[in-house]
Protein backbone atom coordinates (compact mmCIF):
# COMPACT_ATOMS: atom_id res chain seq x y z
CA UNK A 1 0.00 0.00 0.00
CA UNK A 2 1.14 3.70 -0.95
CA UNK A 3 1.14 5.41 2.58
CA UNK A 4 1.62 9.26 3.03
CA UNK A 5 1.99 11.16 6.62
CA UNK A 6 3.86 14.15 7.47
CA UNK A 7 4.31 16.41 10.66
CA UNK A 8 4.60 20.08 10.77
CA UNK A 9 8.30 21.21 11.14
CA UNK A 10 7.88 22.17 15.04
CA UNK A 11 11.48 21.46 16.01
CA UNK A 12 12.30 18.65 18.63
CA UNK A 13 10.07 15.98 19.03
CA UNK A 14 8.47 14.53 22.22
CA UNK A 15 7.10 11.52 23.69
CA UNK A 16 3.76 12.08 22.65
CA UNK A 17 5.17 12.14 19.18
CA UNK A 18 6.97 9.08 19.70
CA UNK A 19 3.96 7.37 20.52
CA UNK A 20 1.66 9.02 18.66
CA UNK A 21 3.53 9.03 15.61
CA UNK A 22 6.52 7.74 14.64
CA UNK A 23 6.79 4.41 16.26
CA UNK A 24 3.50 3.48 13.84
CA UNK A 25 5.40 5.41 11.07
CA UNK A 26 8.52 2.97 11.55
CA UNK A 27 6.03 -0.42 11.88
CA UNK A 28 4.91 0.73 8.61
CA UNK A 29 7.80 1.55 6.81
CA UNK A 30 8.69 -2.09 8.01
CA UNK A 31 5.72 -3.52 6.89
CA UNK A 32 7.04 -3.17 3.38
CA UNK A 33 4.48 -0.56 2.65
CA UNK A 34 5.78 2.28 0.35
CA UNK A 35 5.67 5.11 2.72
CA UNK A 36 5.96 8.73 2.48
CA UNK A 37 6.70 10.79 5.11
CA UNK A 38 6.65 14.85 4.69
CA UNK A 39 8.06 17.54 6.57
CA UNK A 40 5.31 19.95 6.45
CA UNK A 41 6.99 23.20 5.82
CA UNK A 42 4.37 25.27 3.63
CA UNK A 43 1.56 23.67 5.84
CA UNK A 44 3.64 25.48 8.98
CA UNK A 45 3.59 28.94 6.65
CA UNK A 46 -0.07 29.04 6.94
CA UNK A 47 -0.02 30.08 10.75
CA UNK A 48 3.24 31.24 11.45
CA UNK A 49 4.44 33.07 7.96
CA UNK A 50 5.34 36.27 9.66
CA UNK A 51 7.99 34.10 12.21
CA UNK A 52 10.89 31.64 9.57
CA UNK A 53 13.60 32.61 10.88
CA UNK A 54 13.76 29.30 12.82
CA UNK A 55 12.26 26.99 10.03
CA UNK A 56 15.43 25.57 8.89
CA UNK A 57 16.62 24.57 12.03
CA UNK A 58 13.06 23.35 13.25
CA UNK A 59 13.33 20.77 10.11
CA UNK A 60 16.65 19.77 10.94
CA UNK A 61 15.45 19.22 14.51
CA UNK A 62 12.54 17.26 13.30
CA UNK A 63 14.10 15.21 10.52
CA UNK A 64 16.94 14.39 12.96
CA UNK A 65 14.29 12.73 15.49
CA UNK A 66 12.48 10.85 13.07
CA UNK A 67 15.78 9.17 12.04
CA UNK A 68 16.75 8.29 15.42
CA UNK A 69 13.23 6.80 16.69
CA UNK A 70 13.47 4.14 13.66
CA UNK A 71 12.58 6.02 10.44
CA UNK A 72 14.98 4.18 7.53
CA UNK A 73 15.79 6.18 4.36
CA UNK A 74 15.93 3.10 2.89
CA UNK A 75 12.58 2.04 3.43
CA UNK A 76 11.21 4.82 3.05
CA UNK A 77 11.03 8.09 1.39
CA UNK A 78 11.67 11.59 3.58
CA UNK A 79 11.52 14.48 2.29
CA UNK A 80 10.29 18.52 2.48
CA UNK A 81 7.38 19.35 1.24
CA UNK A 82 8.93 22.59 -0.41
CA UNK A 83 11.12 20.67 -2.33
CA UNK A 84 8.18 18.73 -4.59
CA UNK A 85 7.10 21.91 -6.30
CA UNK A 86 4.68 19.22 -8.25
CA UNK A 87 2.32 19.13 -5.05
CA UNK A 88 2.21 23.14 -4.66
CA UNK A 89 0.90 22.64 -8.73
CA UNK A 90 -1.64 19.89 -7.62
CA UNK A 91 -2.91 22.11 -4.92
CA UNK A 92 -3.34 24.68 -7.39
CA UNK A 93 -5.16 22.85 -9.58
CA UNK A 94 -7.54 20.93 -6.38
CA UNK A 95 -8.42 24.33 -5.44
CA UNK A 96 -10.26 25.13 -8.71
CA UNK A 97 -12.86 22.13 -8.13
CA UNK A 98 -13.22 22.77 -4.37
CA UNK A 99 -15.75 24.31 -3.38
CA UNK A 100 -15.54 26.90 -0.20
CA UNK A 101 -18.33 25.85 1.99
CA UNK A 102 -16.48 22.62 2.05
CA UNK A 103 -13.50 24.43 3.58
CA UNK A 104 -15.84 26.54 5.76
CA UNK A 105 -17.34 23.41 7.27
CA UNK A 106 -13.71 22.22 7.47
CA UNK A 107 -14.48 21.84 12.66
CA UNK A 108 -10.95 22.48 12.91
CA UNK A 109 -10.74 26.06 11.24
CA UNK A 110 -13.98 27.40 12.90
CA UNK A 111 -12.23 26.06 16.40
CA UNK A 112 -8.85 27.52 15.89
CA UNK A 113 -10.16 31.31 14.06
CA UNK A 114 -12.19 31.03 17.41
CA UNK A 115 -9.65 30.27 19.46
CA UNK A 116 -6.33 31.42 18.51
CA UNK A 117 -5.55 34.88 19.37
CA UNK A 118 -1.71 35.19 19.61
CA UNK A 119 -1.37 33.86 15.61
CA UNK A 120 -2.84 35.70 12.55
CA UNK A 121 -5.10 32.70 11.10
CA UNK A 122 -7.32 35.50 8.25
CA UNK A 123 -5.15 34.64 5.47
CA UNK A 124 -5.81 32.59 2.30
CA UNK A 125 -2.99 29.66 2.98
CA UNK A 126 -4.67 28.76 6.22
CA UNK A 127 -8.13 28.89 5.11
CA UNK A 128 -7.29 26.51 2.51
CA UNK A 129 -5.01 24.71 4.24
CA UNK A 130 -7.13 21.46 3.62
CA UNK A 131 -6.50 21.33 -0.36
CA UNK A 132 -2.68 21.84 0.60
CA UNK A 133 -3.47 18.76 2.51
CA UNK A 134 -4.90 16.95 -0.21
CA UNK A 135 -2.69 17.73 -2.51
CA UNK A 136 0.44 16.18 0.00
CA UNK A 137 -1.42 13.11 -0.09
CA UNK A 138 -2.34 13.11 -3.79
CA UNK A 139 0.50 13.66 -5.40
CA UNK A 140 1.92 10.53 -4.50
CA UNK A 141 -1.63 8.96 -4.92
CA UNK A 142 -1.74 7.46 -1.65
CA UNK A 143 -3.84 4.70 -0.24
CA UNK A 144 -3.54 5.09 3.08
CA UNK A 145 -3.00 7.91 6.00
CA UNK A 146 -2.27 6.55 8.85
CA UNK A 147 -4.12 9.36 11.51
CA UNK A 148 -5.86 9.41 14.88
CA UNK A 149 -9.69 9.68 14.85
CA UNK A 150 -9.78 13.48 15.91
CA UNK A 151 -8.49 13.93 12.15
CA UNK A 152 -10.78 11.69 9.87
CA UNK A 153 -12.72 14.81 9.27
CA UNK A 154 -9.72 16.45 7.46
CA UNK A 155 -8.81 13.17 5.31
CA UNK A 156 -12.81 12.83 4.47
CA UNK A 157 -12.06 16.83 2.68
CA UNK A 158 -9.35 14.82 1.28
CA UNK A 159 -11.40 11.75 -0.15
CA UNK A 160 -14.26 14.21 -1.08
CA UNK A 161 -12.64 15.88 -3.52
CA UNK A 162 -11.01 13.04 -4.82
CA UNK A 163 -14.47 11.68 -5.61
CA UNK A 164 -15.24 15.12 -7.24
CA UNK A 165 -12.23 15.33 -9.39
CA UNK A 166 -12.74 11.76 -10.48
CA UNK A 167 -16.26 12.64 -11.51
CA UNK A 168 -15.38 15.46 -13.26
CA UNK A 169 -12.55 14.62 -15.36
CA UNK A 170 -12.23 10.43 -15.19
CA UNK A 171 -10.74 8.09 -12.24
CA UNK A 172 -7.14 9.30 -11.59
CA UNK A 173 -6.98 9.30 -7.74
CA UNK A 174 -7.16 6.52 -5.28
CA UNK A 175 -9.74 7.54 -2.61
CA UNK A 176 -7.32 7.05 0.37
CA UNK A 177 -8.46 5.17 3.49
CA UNK A 178 -7.86 6.53 6.74
CA UNK A 179 -5.33 3.71 8.61
CA UNK A 180 -7.30 4.42 12.31
CA UNK A 181 -4.89 3.75 15.12
CA UNK A 182 -5.56 4.00 18.96
CA UNK A 183 -3.22 6.40 20.50
CA UNK A 184 -2.10 6.19 23.74
CA UNK A 185 -3.08 9.55 25.54
CA UNK A 186 0.37 11.14 26.76
CA UNK A 187 0.45 14.05 29.50
CA UNK A 188 2.36 16.57 29.96
CA UNK A 189 4.60 17.22 33.55
CA UNK A 190 2.08 19.42 34.71
CA UNK A 191 -1.06 17.23 33.87
CA UNK A 192 -2.11 19.01 30.84
CA UNK A 193 -1.86 18.33 27.11
CA UNK A 194 2.19 17.18 26.42
CA UNK A 195 3.42 19.92 24.23
CA UNK A 196 6.14 22.04 23.49
CA UNK A 197 4.31 25.12 24.17
CA UNK A 198 3.45 24.41 27.40
CA UNK A 199 6.82 23.73 28.41
CA UNK A 200 5.54 20.10 30.01
CA UNK A 201 7.24 18.20 27.36
CA UNK A 202 9.24 15.35 27.68
CA UNK A 203 12.04 15.83 24.50
CA UNK A 204 13.63 12.81 22.60
CA UNK A 205 16.63 14.93 23.13
CA UNK A 206 16.44 15.56 26.61
CA UNK A 207 19.71 14.25 28.40
CA UNK A 208 19.20 11.39 30.66
CA UNK A 209 19.47 13.61 33.61
CA UNK A 210 16.48 16.09 32.34
CA UNK A 211 14.58 13.09 32.05
CA UNK A 212 15.26 12.04 35.57
CA UNK A 213 13.92 15.99 36.62
CA UNK A 214 10.87 16.20 34.79
CA UNK A 215 9.75 12.71 35.56
CA UNK A 216 10.88 13.53 39.53
CA UNK A 217 8.74 16.94 39.08
CA UNK A 218 5.41 15.35 37.46
CA UNK A 219 2.12 16.15 38.61
CA UNK A 220 0.46 12.66 39.93
CA UNK A 221 -2.72 11.84 41.62
CA UNK A 222 -4.13 15.09 42.83
CA UNK A 223 -6.01 13.88 45.43
CA UNK A 224 -3.14 11.81 47.14
CA UNK A 225 -2.08 14.53 49.20
CA UNK A 226 0.55 12.47 51.64
CA UNK A 227 2.59 9.06 51.16
CA UNK A 228 -0.07 7.41 53.71
CA UNK A 229 -2.69 8.22 51.25
CA UNK A 230 -3.73 5.74 48.56
CA UNK A 231 -3.75 7.05 45.34
CA UNK A 232 -5.81 6.29 42.20
CA UNK A 233 -3.70 5.10 39.09
CA UNK A 234 -6.56 6.01 36.77
CA UNK A 235 -6.60 9.58 37.75
CA UNK A 236 -2.73 10.10 37.73
CA UNK A 237 -0.39 11.15 34.66
CA UNK A 238 2.29 9.33 35.47
CA UNK A 239 0.23 5.34 35.58
CA UNK A 240 0.11 5.76 31.58
CA UNK A 241 4.48 6.08 30.92
CA UNK A 242 4.08 2.82 33.31
CA UNK A 243 1.07 1.26 31.23
CA UNK A 244 3.44 2.11 27.84
CA UNK A 245 7.04 1.55 29.63
CA UNK A 246 6.91 -1.36 32.21
CA UNK A 247 6.48 -4.81 32.29
CA UNK A 248 2.68 -6.52 32.87
CA UNK A 249 4.36 -7.32 35.71
CA UNK A 250 5.56 -3.92 37.02
CA UNK A 251 2.45 -2.17 36.26
CA UNK A 252 0.12 -5.17 38.31
CA UNK A 253 2.37 -4.23 41.40
CA UNK A 254 2.36 -0.11 40.96
CA UNK A 255 -1.66 -0.52 40.73
CA UNK A 256 -1.34 -2.50 44.10
CA UNK A 257 1.36 -0.90 45.33
CA UNK A 258 -0.55 2.23 45.19
CA UNK A 259 -4.38 1.52 46.03
CA UNK A 260 -2.90 0.33 49.34
CA UNK A 261 -0.70 3.37 49.86
CA UNK A 262 2.67 0.22 49.90
CA UNK A 263 4.13 2.87 47.26
CA UNK A 264 4.43 6.43 47.21
CA UNK A 265 4.51 8.21 43.96
CA UNK A 266 8.63 9.13 44.32
CA UNK A 267 9.17 5.01 44.88
CA UNK A 268 6.93 5.10 41.36
CA UNK A 269 8.58 7.39 39.27
CA UNK A 270 12.32 6.05 40.28
CA UNK A 271 10.58 2.43 38.84
CA UNK A 272 9.47 4.11 36.07
CA UNK A 273 12.65 6.01 35.02
CA UNK A 274 14.65 2.82 34.36
CA UNK A 275 12.05 1.53 31.81
CA UNK A 276 11.43 4.86 30.17
CA UNK A 277 15.14 4.77 29.49
CA UNK A 278 15.11 1.48 28.07
CA UNK A 279 13.26 3.22 24.98
CA UNK A 280 15.06 6.55 25.36
CA UNK A 281 18.75 5.79 25.88
CA UNK A 282 18.85 4.11 22.19
CA UNK A 283 17.32 6.95 20.67
CA UNK A 284 19.69 9.48 22.53
CA UNK A 285 22.61 7.66 21.34
CA UNK A 286 21.43 7.82 17.08
CA UNK A 287 20.74 11.16 17.35
CA UNK A 288 24.44 12.24 18.91
CA UNK A 289 25.42 10.04 15.90
CA UNK A 290 23.26 11.79 13.27
CA UNK A 291 23.65 15.15 14.10
CA UNK A 292 27.59 14.38 14.06
CA UNK A 293 26.84 14.04 9.93
CA UNK A 294 25.03 16.74 8.83
CA UNK A 295 25.83 15.65 5.04
CA UNK A 296 23.40 12.42 5.50
CA UNK A 297 20.77 13.95 6.66
CA UNK A 298 21.16 16.66 3.94
CA UNK A 299 21.46 13.43 1.32
CA UNK A 300 18.09 11.34 3.36
CA UNK A 301 16.09 14.88 2.54
CA UNK A 302 17.78 15.57 -1.29
CA UNK A 303 17.11 11.82 -1.87
CA UNK A 304 13.54 11.77 -0.41
CA UNK A 305 12.76 14.77 -2.76
CA UNK A 306 13.90 12.98 -5.83
CA UNK A 307 12.07 9.63 -4.99
CA UNK A 308 8.86 11.44 -4.27
CA UNK A 309 9.17 13.64 -7.33
CA UNK A 310 9.98 10.89 -9.59
CA UNK A 311 6.19 9.27 -8.30
CA UNK A 312 4.60 13.42 -8.31
CA UNK A 313 5.58 14.46 -12.14
CA UNK A 314 3.98 11.06 -12.83
CA UNK A 315 0.29 12.23 -10.88
CA UNK A 316 0.76 15.90 -12.76
CA UNK A 317 1.17 13.82 -15.97
CA UNK A 318 -2.17 12.10 -15.39
CA UNK A 319 -3.56 15.22 -13.77
CA UNK A 320 -2.82 17.88 -16.47
CA UNK A 321 -3.78 15.09 -18.99
CA UNK A 322 -7.38 14.11 -17.20
CA UNK A 323 -7.95 18.40 -16.76
CA UNK A 324 -7.25 18.87 -20.61
CA UNK A 325 -4.30 21.17 -19.96
S1 LIG B 1 2.03 5.88 43.16
FE1 LIG B 1 2.41 6.03 40.98
S2 LIG B 1 0.46 5.62 40.03
FE2 LIG B 1 0.05 6.08 42.18
S3 LIG B 1 -0.41 8.27 42.22
FE3 LIG B 1 1.78 8.03 42.66
S4 LIG B 1 2.78 8.21 40.69
FE4 LIG B 1 0.63 7.83 40.31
Amino acid sequence: MKIFSGMRPTGKLHLGHLLGALSNWTDLQNKNHECYFCVADLHALTSDFSHTEHLRSNIHDMVVDWLAAGLDPEKCHIFVQSHVKEQSELFLLLGMITPMGWLERNPTYKELRNETTEKDLSNLGFFSYPVMQAADILIVKAEGVPVGQDQVPHLEITREIVRRFNYLYGKTFPEPKALLTAFPKIMGTDGRKMSKSYNNSILLSDSDKDVQKKIQGMVTDPKRARRQDPGDPDTCNLFPLHQIFSSNETIKDVRNGCTTAVIGCVDCKKILLPNLEKTLAPIREKRIQITNDPAFIQDVLDQGAKQTREQSQSTLEDVRKAMHL
